[in-house]
């Protein structure tokens, strides 16, 4: 089933899901483009799905849901024009099923949507990075990305911003001897120069050369603890650490 991206902004991706019953929109932070979209391609949307409440993630919502009569699901009312408050379990809509995931850390009441063998996680994980910690803890994300992680390997992994390359440069600051970073790396410049998205990505691919999945490996507790020497073994300890260091680096 095809998933289509519609870039918005500087680097956020809106998605389309487009399902045998019906195609859904997911985090809409503006609603030209997707107005736009759906018009060249004859498509009308039947839902609205929000990972969380930023406004690059939500801005579209209320156009799009007034103009197409959309229901829109998310976690809670922070979501604008929200028609369903959704928590952790199985989502049934049009005749698919999705899991719901409630992963914490970018923002408290964050949500991610597994349909079939696509995972949309909005500002959680993202290609061999992860998202800010706005409102949650470093351990809540650190459990929110082992959800992630216990997902099956090939799951395509759809993040809502295009941060791959800066992600990457990171990745082999803090990894420096893990070949699949340096191939990906290379690998991603040539898709952002052809303008070509570096996602989907899949997990397999994560679980190998993302950091903030790596935390037990001993080549990131060693680095943590070269930036922090107080950081120790432990992997929530050297996830916080790693994240911190991630915050000021350019
Ligand atoms: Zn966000």
């Amino acid at each position: 089933m095809p998933i289509h991206f519609i870039s918005a902004f500087t680097d956020n991706y809106i998605y389309v899901a487009e399902t045998p019953a019906g195609a859904w929109i997911i985090d809409p932070g503006c609603a030209e483009p997707v107005f736009t979209w759906c018009a060249e391609h004859h498509i009308r949307p039947s839902a609205i799905l929000c990972t969380h409440h930023h406004a690059d993630h939500t801005g579209g919502v209320a156009a799009l849901a007034q103009h197409f009569r959309l229901p829109v699901y998310g976690a809670n009312q922070r979501i604008p024009q929200l028609t369903h408050a959704v928590s952790a379990g199985h989502l049934p809509l049009d005749t698919e099923s999705l899991a719901v995931l409630e992963v914490p850390g970018h923002t408290r009441d964050h949500l991610a949507y597994v349909w079939r063998d696509a995972l949309f996680c909005g500002d959680t994980l993202f290609a061999a990075g992860c998202g800010r910690l706005f409102e949650g803890t470093a351990a809540q994300m650190f459990r929110s990305l082992q959800q992630f992680a216990a997902l099956p390997e090939d799951t395509l992994v759809y993040c809502a911003h295009e941060y791959t390359l800066s992600n990457l440069r990171f990745a082999a600051q803090v990894d420096p001897e893990n070949p699949v970073i340096a191939q990906r790396q290379k690998e991603a410049i040539e898709q952002r120069a052809r303008n070509t998205p570096t996602l989907p990505s899949t997990m397999a691919l994560e679980r190998a050369s993302n950091p903030f999945l790596r935390c037990h490996e001993p080549a990131l507790i060693h680095s943590a603890n070269a930036f922090d020497p107080n950081t120790g073994g432990d992997p929530v300890r050297v996830f916080s650490t790693l994240r911190r260091w991630k915050d000021h680096f350019s």
